[in-house]
């Protein structure tokens, strides 16, 4: 492993960078895995299956609204019909009897062919009440959904809305410090970071890598003792750039 020098003071803040990216990395995720993003497809997925329902419901009514039309259509001849027979047979002008005696008999005969449309008309007519009632039900349900909605997007938007800002704060903060750091200790941390999970710096805390929770072997620690303060040491496990700190235990 080649090694770099940097001022010691750099090799600090370059921690300091990297509380910052790992900080950053944690609010991108908690970004990504909001909550309210499952929630809001939940119910995206909902509305959109009562959307086809409603749909459907619309057809039925309209289907059962031209049949009970119909039925009504088929009835008022027959009624009509029925009405004069009627009011011939009253007014005593049909004078044959046996004339008289086939109207009789075709008003009993129109009086049951109307019993018989009115009930048809009357069952189509509880199919659509049944269809109208369950098209309301729906329609109900859409609108709670919508609102259901449009309160989990606000709410997700004003979290999404305190993450960024909480980001462009850190962001702020690391372009101040990238500026201190020396060009090629920064590179080095940006190339180890992407292969190594975002971490490419580490503190060496009580004889520890902090990158890889690794124990440092005693051979290592008397390298790292007989080192410059201004060399850029690298953990022996992860490869990752080591900074010694007051609680290194050198
Ligand atoms: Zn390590």
């Amino acid at each position: 492993m080649r090694t770099i020098k940097a001022d010691h003071g750099a090799q600090l803040r370059l921690l300091d960078v990297q509380s910052i990216d790992t900080a950053l990395a944690q609010l991108e995720h908690r970004r990504q895995t909001l909550p309210e993003h499952a929630e809001i497809n939940r119910l995206r997925a909902e509305r959109a299956a009562v959307g086809s329902d409603l749909v459907a419901s619309d057809t039925a009514v309209s289907d059962l609204e031209r049949e009970q039309q119909r039925a009504e259509n088929d009835l008022q001849p027959v009624r009509d019909r029925l009405t004069r027979n009627q009011q011939r047979i009253s007014q005593g002008t049909v004078a044959d009897p046996k004339a008289l005696a086939s109207m009789v008999d075709e008003v009993e005969h129109l009086k049951k062919r109307i019993n018989d449309l009115e009930d048809a008309e009357l069952e189509v007519m509880e199919q659509l009440e049944t269809e109208l009632a369950g098209r309301e039900a729906l329609r109900a349900r859409a609108a709670r959904l919508d609102a259901e909605l449009a309160t989990m997007s606000a709410k997700r938007d004003a979290q999404l809305a305190e993450l960024e800002a909480d980001m462009t704060e850190r962001r702020s903060e690391r372009s101040e410090l990238t500026p201190l750091l020396p060009p090629e200790l920064l590179s080095l941390y940006d190339k180890i970071g992407a292969s190594h999970g975002g971490v490419g710096a580490a503190e060496l805390r009580q004889r520890r890598c902090t990158g890889c929770q690794l124990e440092v072997n005693a051979a290592e620690i008397r390298e790292y003792q007989a080192a410059a303060a201004d060399e850029v040491l690298r953990c022996e496990e992860c490869s990752r750039i080591l900074v010694r700190t007051a609680n290194s235990g050198l």
